[in-house]
């Protein structure tokens, strides 16, 4: 492989149901912030059916050109589709980097194209940059969060990535900027053993947690799916939703995709965060820190959560939370 022969950065453009999501152009804001270093130009990659519309969107937010698939087998995401289209598309245009979203389709697509492509790939950066000798360099905190681990592909093209939603930065819009589109031609393979029969919403039980201005959230020491209605009344005393950590999802009390907070999940700014039951891992503080007031309750002190915590209370929260809410109600 020769790596200069590998020039430009690219980000995927994720839409459903031809939306684009916001982390598309957060991934955008990380492309400006690659460009600045290394001039090269900032790629939007769009895949759908009928999509073309968006790609004015993708201009405003600094794209200055968008690789655009369009194929009605490419209407809605599957792997099986998607991961063969990007990797011919790589191996033929030959981006230096390739950003993809830590959604989960980002993170279902992102391994699968890197394995296609043979080259490396980081999961759940949380930033990145471009090291001296020009390399992406991507930031990935480690061991609960005591390491923050600078990770990068010396050897292979693309260098890959995937970022959470919420810490790259969204840029600027620019309405009318324009963008070169390059429409691809590419072939979907013709045996495909998944297809989409139907798509289910699930109705949010609560406002959407990045629209909350109050969080109580539920870690592993809320100890069962009976403990969680606990939780979840002191959420609809105050008018809050309901976020989870990673153990919590993992265990089933909440929804992985929906109410996850932190690294691999949401990342969060309301007035008030509540956290029960979190010893307070690195992973999971990461996607509160910017709480204007953290309030952690802990049966034990000296839970690193407290650090991070504007207000502690030490105990079992299955008596301090009743008598809160009665408090409250009163
Ligand atoms: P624990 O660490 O087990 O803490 C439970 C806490 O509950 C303890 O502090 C305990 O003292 C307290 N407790 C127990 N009983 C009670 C009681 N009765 N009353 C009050 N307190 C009590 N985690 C996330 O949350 N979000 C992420 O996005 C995320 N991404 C990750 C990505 C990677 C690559 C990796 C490796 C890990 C990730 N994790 C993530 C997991 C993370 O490292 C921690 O394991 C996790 O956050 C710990 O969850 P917890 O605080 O609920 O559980």
């Amino acid at each position: 492989m020769n790596i200069a022969e590998y020039r430009g950065i690219w980000v995927l453009a994720e839409q459903r149901e031809g939306k684009l999501s916001e982390v598309a152009f957060e991934l955008l804001g990380g492309g400006l912030k690659l460009k600045a270093k290394t001039g090269e130009e900032v790629c939007a990659v769009l895949l759908g059916d009928k999509v073309a519309g968006l790609t004015d969107e993708l201009a405003a937010y600094g794209a200055d050109k968008i690789y655009l698939a369009e194929n009605h087998a490419l209407k809605q995401y599957t792997n099986e589709t998607y991961a063969p289209v990007l990797a011919d598309m790589v191996n033929k245009y030959k981006p230096s980097i390739f950003l993809m979203s830590g959604t989960s389709m980002g993170m279902d697509l992102a391994p699968r194209v890197a394995a296609k492509v043979q080259t490396g790939l980081s999961a759940h950066a949380v930033d990145v940059d471009i090291d001296k000798n020009g390399h992406l360099v991507t930031f990935i905190p480690s061991f609960g969060g005591s390491v923050m681990a600078s990770i990068s592909c010396e050897k292979k093209r693309p260098q890959m990535s995937t970022i959470p939603a919420g810490f790259l930065q969204k840029p600027e819009r620019k309405a009318g900027k324009k963008a070169v589109i390059e429409r691809v031609t590419f072939e979907i393979p013709k045996e495909l053993k998944t297809r989409v029969v139907e798509i289910f919403h699930d109705e949010p039980k609560s406002m959407p947690l990045g629209q909350a201005e109050i969080v109580v959230c539920g870690g592993y020491g809320v100890g069962g799916k009976e403990n969680w209605k606990i939780v979840e009344e002191l959420a609809a005393t105050l008018n809050a939703s309901v976020g989870a950590t990673r153990p919590a999802c993992d265990e089933g009390w909440a929804s992985l995709e929906e109410q996850m907070v932190g690294q691999s999940g949401k990342t969060i700014r309301p007035k008030l965060y509540i956290g029960v039951g979190i010893s307070g891992a690195m992973h999971h503080i990461i996607g509160i820190k910017d709480s204007k007031v953290i309030v952690s309750i802990n049966i034990d002190e000296k839970a690193p959560i407290t650090e991070s915590s504007d207000f502690v209370a030490i105990g079992d929260f299955k008596n301090i939370i009743p008598a809160l809410i009665t408090e409250l109600k009163s």
